[in-house]
């Protein structure tokens, strides 16, 4: 989608850093890492948030679930665990409107609110 930064980056109009990619999600560093490893895993179809989540496109979803294990563990963090969190809309502190996941391991994750 036009002017989407993650569908840029899935094009390879703006550079990342990868560390893992397959047909259907991409998996890049964070540009500005809130834990010492900061993940973010998109779908490569725009979707804009949680709420657009549906039966025709839940599949994206469930793969990048299914992935999460193997990304974190090639990454070096899955043994301490780790955590896996998706804001949406406004509220939820999305600044980025297409569907994405953040997996941030490294360090023991603090409280939310
Ligand atoms: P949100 O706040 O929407 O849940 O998360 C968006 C995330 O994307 C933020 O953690 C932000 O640092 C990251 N981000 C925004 N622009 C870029 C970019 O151009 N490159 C990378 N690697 N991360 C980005
Ligand atoms: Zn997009």
């Amino acid at each position: 989608m036009a002017d989407c930064i993650f569908c840029k980056i899935i094009a390879g109009e703006i550079p990342s850093t990868k560390v893992f990619e397959d047909e259907t999600m991409l998996a890049f560093r964070d540009i500005d890492p809130q834990a010492p490893e900061h993940i973010v895993i998109v779908p490569k179809a725009h979707i804009e948030s949680t709420n657009d989540i549906n039966v025709t496109n839940s599949g994206f979803v469930a793969a990048i679930f299914e992935k999460i294990p193997q990304i974190a563990a090639n990454c070096g963090f899955a043994e301490d665990g780790y955590r896996v969190v998706n804001n949406c809309g406004k509220n939820g502190g999305q600044t980025v409107p297409h569907l994405h996941f953040h997996l941030m391991g490294g360090a023991a994750a603090g409280k939310m609110y």
